[in-house]
């Protein structure tokens, strides 16, 4: 199994884009944490590292990621484009808390094969998916009742 550096390295020469420090750092951080993180907040921290990177640069690095299948963008409706790893991690659906944000990675084999069905009854074959359920977690609803 190729590693996520090498997956990356590959990708930057079939662009014809050079590797540098800068790059490698910015995917390494990324790839150290397993939270979902904003650009902003990968920024925050590469950038203790080595000032001089740009925000421009870690935005350009995460697209890259994204399209060399590594990292995937996920939209919890708040606005604000987070990213996980998607390399090596088994598929799985998020459920968000509209009150405080919170998120919860979820699985339902159930409902991962209805997908499939419903694809399938209009003549797809289902390649991927993105599903969000949204609400109020156990802390948000009594804080409202
Ligand atoms: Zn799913
Ligand atoms: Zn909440
Ligand atoms: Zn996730």
């Amino acid at each position: 199994m190729k590693s996520e550096r090498e997956i990356f390295e590959a990708y930057l020469i079939k662009r014809h884009l050079r590797g540098t420090p800068q790059r490698g750092m910015i995917l390494d951080t990324f790839l150290k944490r397993e939270e979902h993180i904003t650009a902003e907040q990968l920024y925050d921290i590469v950038k203790k590292r080595d000032p001089s990177i740009g925000q421009a640069t870690v935005y350009r690095v995460l697209k890259l990621m994204v399209e060399a299948g590594l990292a995937r963008e996920v939209d919890f409706g708040d606005g604000v484009m987070r990213y996980e790893h998607c390399y090596n991690h088994p598929h799985h659906d998020h459920l968000v808390c509209r009150g405080c944000g919170k998120t919860v990675e979820v699985l339902d084999s159930v409902i991962e094969e209805l997908q499939k069905r419903v694809a399938e009854s209009f003549g797809y074959e289902l390649t991927d998916h993105e599903m969000y359920l949204y609400g109020l977690c156990q802390t948000c609803r009594k804080k409202k009742a």
